[in-house]
């Protein structure tokens, strides 16, 4: 069951196509990342699903219903918002904040604390936001979109502003709620990050979905070859010059370039050779590099 199917929607603003035509369908349980430049179309994606905006073009439709429409009011309380700026009045304190936020839902107070001690913020929970850094605002952003455990949660940017330990932090929130059948819909520059957890990838280019799957489907779909590099003691090394030439010796290292689905030939042929090794490493190629590769060819900048 998809939890978010959007069908040829399309957003214009005068002549700008933020939105161009995207078909994009993500089921009950799955994590999916929207990557993409500045201005590529994420945010105005988002605020579609949300039913903030209305398409020019298509049909969207989140949990079974159109975002437009007055049935979607009686879902909404499924689904957890973190905005790309989160905005707080600052003379409430992280408490008061929260308890307005499940008012709005139509919850009680119950569970927030346990929500102040997931995002590590329970020292601070009736400390005024004024006091609060921008990160402590960030994690609080967060733990507003937790309320209520959504079915549905949708992070715009989830770690901007975050130290390494409460980025890693987000993560694992990010896992849990996924392990508990949340639908998670994350947009991010953090390409690094996103890296082995997240379940697919939709790279987003100019409003078009220019590639959407794996990480490691992207990767074998536009050829990108793994870096293998083989450390190995002199002897070694003049058995595999003979074996595989001298071009593949970089600084004493033997490096090989080897498409994906080669990797293991490859290295059975080396084991075949029966030298003696000191380390392997095989590097395949980075979210960011297959985002690198997609977007280059075709340039990122609105006309
Ligand atoms: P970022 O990574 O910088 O947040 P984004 O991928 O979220 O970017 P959007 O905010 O969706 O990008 O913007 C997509 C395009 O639509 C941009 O060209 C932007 O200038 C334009 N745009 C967005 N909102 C409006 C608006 N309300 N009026 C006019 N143009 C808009």
């Amino acid at each position: 069951m998809n939890n978010i199917t959007l069908t040829s929607v399309s957003k214009e603003y005068g002549k700008t196509k933020a939105v161009d035509n995207v078909d994009l369908a993500v089921s009950a349980g799955e994590c999916l990342a929207l990557v993409g430049h500045n201005g590529a179309g994420k945010s105005t994606l988002i605020k579609m699903v949300l039913g903030l905006i209305s398409p020019t073009m298509g049909n969207v439709s989140v949990m079974g219903h159109n975002p437009m429409t007055a049935p979607f009011n009686g879902v909404r309380r499924d689904i957890g918002f973190l905005p790309e700026q989160v905005l707080f009045q600052n003379n409430m304190t992280g408490r008061e904040t929260l308890e307005f936020y499940a008012r709005l839902k139509g919850l009680t107070r119950d569970g927030l604390d346990d929500l102040f001690r997931r995002v590590d913020l329970m020292y601070a929970a009736d400390d005024r936001i004024a006091t609060y850094s921008k990160g402590m605002r960030q994690r609080l952003g967060l733990a507003q979109a937790l309320i209520g455990s959504p079915k549905l949660l949708i992070l715009d940017e989830p770690t901007s502003g975050l130290d390494p330990v409460s980025r890693q932090n987000v993560y694992s929130i990010i896992n849990d709620m996924k392990s508990a059948g949340t639908t998670i819909l994350i947009s991010s520059h953090a390409l690094t990050e996103l890296d082995s957890r997240v379940d697919r990838v939709a790279i987003i280019n100019r409003g078009k979905l220019l590639a959407l799957g794996s990480i490691a489907d992207l990767r074998q779909n536009i050829g990108l070859a793994s870096e293998i590099k083989v450390h190995a003691p002199v002897n070694s090394m003049k058995i595999m010059t003979q074996h595989f030439g001298d071009k593949c010796f970089v600084n004493g290292v033997a490096q090989f370039s080897c498409p994906a689905d080669e990797k293991i030939a490859f290295l059975k042929e080396l084991m075949g050779l029966n030298i003696s090794l000191a380390d392997i490493e095989v590097n395949d190629p980075s979210l960011e590099q297959v985002f690198m590769a997609l977007t280059q060819t075709e340039g990122h900048v609105h006309e």
